[in-house]
């Protein structure tokens, strides 16, 4: 099997230690996604307000019939959280489920291959700098943290 592909190969995926998972939500589910972040050790997380333009914004088009006049920007949460590769899975999933209403607009993710993390305050850089006081890898590790 040719495992290895060309970084020139559509299907390439850059290998990364830490991902960006981006998401673009409800703002109204935002309280509920991010308590259960925080539950599963997620510390780290920035959020903006955004507007944007999907399939709800074509249905909201429809029904007003006008083709440019209005604007069909809707509001959003953009969450950014930055983890380890191990953790993006279990993130992705939990905004999932705790984002989902089944409707059109409950959002997107993006994910994206992060190439450093460095904490200003000391400098630190990759998983020292990626690690938080009360994380997830504070809650598994009885001890044997650096
Ligand atoms: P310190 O220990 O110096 O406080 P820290 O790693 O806890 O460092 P902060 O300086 O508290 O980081 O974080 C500043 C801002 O950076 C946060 O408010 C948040 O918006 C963002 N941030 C920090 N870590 C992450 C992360 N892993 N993913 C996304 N955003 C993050
Ligand atoms: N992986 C980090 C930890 O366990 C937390 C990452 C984050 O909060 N975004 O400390």
């Amino acid at each position: 099997l040719p495992i290895i592909r060309a970084q020139t190969s559509p299907g390439y995926i850059p290998e990364a230690n830490f991902y960006k998972v981006e998401a673009i939500l409800r703002p109204w589910r935002i309280p509920q996604v991010s308590s259960a972040l925080l539950k599963m050790g997620i510390r780290g997380v920035t959020i903006s307000d955004v507007r944007g333009f999907g399939a709800q914004g074509g249905s909201t088009e429809r029904q007003a019939g006008s083709e440019f006049s209005e604007d069909k920007f809707v509001q959003k949460v953009k969450m950014e959280i930055v983890v380890s590769k191990d953790q993006v899975e279990e993130v992705i999933e939990k905004i999932i489920e705790e984002a989902r209403t089944g409707e059109i607009g409950d959002g997107k993710i993006f994910l994206t291959p992060i190439s450093e993390v460095i904490r200003v305050r000391t400098g630190e850089r990759g998983e020292k700098a990626e690690r938080m006081m009360g994380g997830r890898s504070d809650m598994h590790s009885s001890g044997s943290s650096n």
